[in-house]
């Protein structure tokens, strides 16, 4: 909380998360005393050079990777560009088949519908109404001709998890079969740093880590490419990064990040059971509190820090605006980013109706959140979701069609 005068909570960490302050002073040095360039031979490129090693360390760490399986860059977007597109190129001649899910990232998505434009052939798995690919859809999608199954670890608008290992288990009985060219790429975005997250115990090949969702700055990521992974360039110039990544490296933004994975390895249990016993207490209560609310995603396969529900005969950008007013920060289930009312491809996924889609709100807590901000949501929502229920039209029609569940009481008696 902070402010002056508004007390505001920030429930929209998986949007991005504060910048810890261990990893802010970390990363002062490097801006504005030790600025060698990288790749400079003296003393100042010298100091760099080792800030970014430690920092490959740190992270490898944090994955159970070796350092030089780990290839810095812009972020979450630039990673599942690189992995999905590496991958496709090097291995056209082996095939033109990707599989994916239905509620990936658009920097999966897009990236994948760019692909399909040069006549690779996507097939988009469905999740079902848990929000979960399984497994079986996997094992009939695959072909002879897959190069890449790219399917990520935690979704970001449900927190489901993905059963990336059991993939990665497939993937390496058809790679023993013969088929060396099929590969497992999985975009753990929202997952590191809010579970256990092993690149080997998963068994994928290449792994996408952004980090500004674990406190650390924005505009710094990394891909993990598996040690014998080949993998085409994206970004062509000097030969940074063992030339998988063209462009003088941000020391700072590095360093921020390995003190970001270092932290969360370190702080990884206590963080998991402290955030997951506040968002269950938040689930559990809003369930109660505040009648028509169905909880998005499976409840038992998330992770620790997102609850997603929708809110019957309510529309999603009003109760966000209003929850704003009231100094909360959450996010919806639409994409009202890009102008648009429509649900989002996620929540379309999973089958929800419209109106359902509509009223959906993402709630995403972080280490810093504490038990008061909490309880301070708890006591503000219940009220907000009834007054706009008075005033919906959605609510109005539903009544006065006669259809579906009885309207909440407190619509009647303003109709
Ligand atoms: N993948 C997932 C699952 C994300 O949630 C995000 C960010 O919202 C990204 C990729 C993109 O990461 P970045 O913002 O670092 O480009």
């Amino acid at each position: 909380m902070e402010g002056k005068g508004t007390k505001r909570i920030y429930l929209d960490n998986s949007a991005t998360t504060r910048v810890d302050d261990e990893v802010m002073q970390a990363m002062l040095p490097y801006f504005t005393e030790a600025y060698g360039n990288a790749s400079s031979l003296h003393h100042w490129g010298q100091r760099a050079k080792q800030a970014i090693e430690e920092a490959r360390q740190q992270v490898a760490l944090l994955l159970n990777a070796s350092p030089p399986e780990i290839t810095f860059l812009s972020g979450g977007t630039e990673a599942d560009n690189l992995a999905i597109k590496g991958i496709a190129e090097t291995h056209a001649e082996r095939g033109h088949h990707i599989i994916t899910s239905q509620i990936e990232h658009p920097a999966v998505l897009a990236t994948c519908g760019q692909l399909e434009k040069a006549g690779w052939r996507v097939t988009y798995l469905p999740v079902y109404r848990e929000g979960i690919v399984r497994i079986e859809d996997v094992r009939a999608a695959l072909g002879d001709d897959t190069v890449l199954v790219t399917i990520m670890h935690a979704n970001n608008e449900l927190g489901t998890l993905q059963p990336i290992k059991e993939i990665g288990a497939l993937v390496k009985e058809r790679r023993q079969a013969g088929q060396r060219h099929l590969h497992l790429h999985t975009d753990a975005v929202q997952s590191v740093g809010k579970i256990p997250v092993d690149v080997k115990d998963l068994g994928v090949d290449l792994l996408s880590l952004s980090a500004h969702k674990l406190h650390g700055p924005k505009g710094v990521g990394l891909l993990y490419v598996r040690r014998g992974v080949r993998l085409h360039s994206q970004m062509h110039g000097g030969h940074h990064e063992r030339d998988r990544r063209a462009g003088t490296e941000s020391v700072p933004l590095i360093v921020g990040l390995g003190q970001a994975a270092e932290l969360a390895r370190l702080q990884l249990a206590e963080r998991m059971n402290r955030i997951r016993e506040l968002r269950d207490y938040l689930d559990a209560e809003l369930l109660k509190r505040v009648p028509d609310v169905a909880r998005n995603g499976d409840p038992s396969r998330r992770v620790p820090n997102v609850a997603n529900f929708s809110f019957e005969h309510v529309e999603g950008e009003g109760l966000m605006i209003s929850l704003d007013l009231k100094g909360i920060a959450v996010s919806t289930g639409s994409a009202c980013s890009s102008g648009s009312t429509e649900p989002s491809h996620v929540l379309t996924a999973i089958g929800l109706p419209r109106d359902a889609g509509h009223g959906s709100l993402r709630f995403s807590l972080s280490k810093e959140t504490t038990k008061e901000e909490i309880d301070y949501v708890l006591e503000v929502l219940p009220p907000l979701v009834e007054k706009l229920r008075r005033m919906s039209p959605l609510a109005k029609q539903k009544q006065q069609s006669g259809s579906g569940k009885q309207a909440p009481e407190t619509v009647s008696a303003s109709s």
